[in-house]
């Protein structure tokens, strides 16, 4: 496989070259996270019809809520004033229907090193959803005045389904483990 490296600075050069400073900051206009996968095929800006600007986007495998995913959301809503967290999974994703097993193995087989982490796979898309805006409710760091939901993106047909309405963060009840 070819590297991308030679392409992707040709097409950094020829942005550079019709570059026009904006009014942005680093705070999003329309004060709201997506959390979601780093699958390839979703679109986000227009399926969600953002611009730049608008949103902060944290992208990880599955776009579940790590520690690492709540880390980045604690920066955006205290550093940058977002007060709307937005859960999106999507049929489809490699994650789904996989056990930690299989990817430890998987990986073992390249490498000879059996990876002891949880790959957070799933095989309930609705619960995935729900587990994750649940974990994110309960995040006492996160500032009360603001609101998670959850919806699930179908790659087959571009449907965005709602899965859960935007519930207040109410702080933790229990500890955060993962
Ligand atoms: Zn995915």
């Amino acid at each position: 496989m070819a590297w991308q490296r030679d392409l992707i600075f040709d097409a950094a050069r020829r942005y550079t070259s019709t570059f026009e400073p904006d009014m942005l900051t680093a705070a999003p206009t329309r004060g709201i996270v997506i959390l979601t996968c780093m699958d390839a095929r979703l679109d986000l800006f227009r399926m969600l019809g953002l611009e730049v600007g608008d949103s902060h986007i944290l992208r990880n495998a599955g776009g579940r809520a790590t520690d690492d995913a709540i880390r980045s959301l604690m920066l955006s809503a205290h550093w940058l004033g977002t007060r709307e967290f937005a859960v999106i999974h999507h049929t489809g994703c490699g994650l789904f229907g996989v056990t930690n097993e299989d990817i430890a193995t998987k990986v073992e087989s390249a490498t000879g090193i059996r990876p002891n982490i949880d790959f957070l796979p799933f095989d309930d898309i609705e619960a995935s959803v729900r587990g994750d805006v649940e974990r994110i409710r309960r995040c006492a760091a996160l500032p009360r005045d603001s609101v998670v939901w959850g919806a699930i993106y179908d790659v087959h047909n571009g449907c965005l389904l709602p899965i859960d309405l935007p519930v207040p963060i109410i702080g933790a009840t229990e500890p955060m483990v993962r």
